[in-house]
């Protein structure tokens, strides 16, 4: 009933010359319009959006309808009807990747933007049947006495080629537009469960290891599934994992995806809000849901010393943490000042590059067998160590 919906509304679409609308399979339509100018394909590009963005009605039911849109031009976009239809393609799909209502016209630098989002692609489905994605873990320390508390696992493709290491920032964008951030995220989890239940009997009971994923793996019941059986798989205590979310999952306020952060609550692994006060920070969700920790953004560290006003908003977030009976983190920690600044504020821990950058496995395997986690005193808070 959607589709015949839809087919209406492209035959009743005001025509600028002449328009044919065709199914092209699935829920994929063409559309080809004939005129001379390109403000009047720009004109029907953007009433098609208007038409297709709304509610309609159907069989008495409500429903939201949504549509994307690729455009490409004769001559300029292409000679033929093949190359005009891939390059809409093109367009649509960086359409659909920009949100679900876009409208966008074919350019050469669509074609490089495709080709490389397809590229890395591959590369990721690679990497994922070939193992190469590893952790590095950046440690946490207790401010008030300088343990370490635990550690926050952080992924890293090795390049078998260049032997290269890449940062999670040049390929975790590129796997969030495809459903590729499931497996990844899955993959993470599962290495990370599977070290941290190493880690377990030569850590302090307190010791937590923290692992990210991203808002469509929260949004999908797989991962959920995928975390129970890990967990029951490597035997590790749940009260050991501390999952790691951003804002924007709550505020998307969306169904499954707060079922989900329920669930893991239930079965006894712990909740970070990462990044806070970077994005939104709408205040309701921290009433609303039960976290464990806020992280405070490393936005806020950064000219923490010179600026009174960064120094008021964390006296402000870690004040509001320990109203809510949240445990505070503070990230990105680069400098000494910085830490005393935490410390006269009773933050109660944090992580940051002065205190250790994120470093491999086997060393903080070495310092957790060597010191049962505790620190000496003449290095409380750092790990002296560089990756
Ligand atoms: P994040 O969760 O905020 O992770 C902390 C990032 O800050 C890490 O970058 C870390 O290396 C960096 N960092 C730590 N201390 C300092 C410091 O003192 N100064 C500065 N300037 N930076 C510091 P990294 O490893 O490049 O990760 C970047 C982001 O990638 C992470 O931000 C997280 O959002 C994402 N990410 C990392 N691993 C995963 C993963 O396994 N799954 C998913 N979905 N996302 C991940
Ligand atoms: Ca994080
Ligand atoms: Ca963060």
């Amino acid at each position: 009933m959607l589709l015949k919906a839809v087919a209406e509304i492209l035959q009743s679409v005001e025509r600028p010359d002449e328009v044919v609308a065709i199914r092209l399979g699935g829920d994929e339509f063409a559309v080809m319009a004939i005129g001379d100018r390109r403000a009047a394909a720009d004109a029907l590009g953007n009433r098609l959006r208007e038409q297709l963005n709304r509610f309609a009605e159907l069989a008495g039911h409500h429903v939201r309808m949504g549509a994307s849109i690729g455009m490409a031009c004769f001559p300029e976009h292409g000679s033929d009807i093949s190359t005009l239809l891939r390059n809409a393609d093109s367009a649509l799909y960086v359409a659909k990747a920009e949100g679900r209502s876009g409208f966008v016209t074919f350019s050469p630098a669509i074609l490089n933007q495709f080709d490389m989002q397809l590229g890395e692609e591959a590369g990721i489905k690679r990497a994922l049947n070939c193992d190469e994605f590893f952790l590095v873990w950046q440690p946490q320390f207790e401010l008030a006495t300088g343990r370490m508390i635990g550690a926050e696992a952080l992924v890293r493709w090795r390049d078998p080629a260049s032997g290269a290491i890449r940062l999670p920032m040049s390929f975790i964008p590129v796997a969030e537009r495809s459903d590729l951030i499931l497996e990844v995220d899955k993959v993470v989890l599962s290495k990370a469960c599977l070290q941290a239940a190493r880690w377990a009997p030569v850590s302090a009971d307190d010791f937590v290891c923290s692992v990210n994923l991203s808002g469509k793996s929260l949004q999908n019941d797989a991962y959920f599934a995928h975390l129970v059986l890990v967990l029951q798989q490597t035997g590790l205590p749940p009260s050991r994992l501390q999952l790691e979310i951003t804002e924007g999952v709550l505020i998307q306020n969306s169904r499954s995806a707060l079922n989900m952060l329920t669930e893991i609550r239930n079965i006894g692994v712990g909740l970070a809000l990462d990044d806070f006060g970077s994005g939104y920070s709408s205040f309701g969700y921290l009433a609303d849901f039960n976290l464990d920790r806020l992280k405070i953004d490393r936005s806020f560290l950064s000219g923490l010393e010179g600026s009174k006003k960064k120094q008021n908003i964390v006296s402000g977030i870690i004040a509001l943490a320990n109203s809510l009976g949240l445990t505070v983190l503070a990230e990105g920690v680069e400098n000494e000042a910085q830490l005393d600044f935490l410390i006269a504020e009773r933050c109660h821990s944090a992580q940051g590059f002065f205190m250790s950058q994120p470093i491999e496995e086997n060393l903080l395997t070495n310092h957790l067998a060597a010191r049962q986690g505790r620190m000496k005193d003449t290095d409380k808070f750092r790990l002296g160590i560089s990756a």
